[in-house]
């Protein structure tokens, strides 16, 4: 079991440490557009993608068609002339015409505000539809975790986990809520810029000294 002792600490010292780094698209998209279609549609633009990839494609899709309504009536052929840069374009071009069709037929046009009923939609997991709870409608109800969350978490000894999603379920048993808001963007900016997953600078980690560097075979 964890240390939870040492969570607010470890929140606190990568607040510091994040400052510099610049924010993942996803909870960017969210921030600025406030629109939970939006930021539903960049997390599966991202998914095996990476940010500065997903970035200018999503806002230039956005540009093109911003609504579930604008997305349905456009065509696959231009939804993957747009999207081609993501990895798994073609995948992905039917996932997000479908959602939009399905927002519109069962949904009245709106993205539902329940997790459940987002994982209810093609293509979308856990971390999908925690990240719309959480970055799209503004509730801090959810721990989304990708993997920079589930390396870290586990690395840190705060969980135990073989996935992502398991990794979710621990963390919000251990967590303390007011921390679950920041949770994700600290995490994945510090797995993006340090903590990275095949070799981290733990030498120029702000938490080198409480962490127990589970499972680190080689750092820097
Ligand atoms: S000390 Fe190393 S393993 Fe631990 S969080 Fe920092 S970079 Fe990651």
């Amino acid at each position: 079991m964890a240390d939870i002792k040492n969570i607010g600490k470890i929140i606190s010292l990568l607040r510091k440490e994040v400052k510099d780094f610049e924010n993942p698209v996803v909870s960017k998209i969210g921030e600025i557009q406030q629109d939970p279609f939006k930021v539903l549609i960049s997390c599966i633009l991202s998914l095996r993608t990476q940010d500065r990839t997903t970035g200018p494609v999503a806002l230039r899709l956005f540009e093109a068609a911003g609504t579930p309504q604008k997305l349905a009536k456009m065509s696959l052929g231009k939804i993957q002339r747009i999207i081609r840069p993501v990895n798994y374009y073609i995948t992905k071009s039917k996932r997000i015409k479908g959602i939009a069709k399905t927002i519109i037929r069962d949904y009245d046009g709106k993205v539902p505000d329940n997790f459940d009923e987002l994982m209810k939609l093609k293509g979308v997991g856990k971390k999908t539809a925690a990240i719309t709870m959480v970055y799209g409608h503004g509730k801090a109800d959810y721990i989304p975790v990708d993997i920079h969350v589930f390396v870290i978490s586990n690395r840190l000894g705060w969980v135990k986990t073989k996935n992502a999603d398991q990794t979710m379920d621990e963390l919000m048993k251990i967590v303390p809520k007011k921390y679950w808001s920041d949770l994700n963007d600290l995490f994945v900016l510090h797995g993006q810029n340090v903590c990275l997953t095949n070799s981290p600078f733990c030498s120029r980690c702000a938490v080198n000294g409480c962490c127990p560097k589970i499972g680190i075979v080689r750092s820097r």
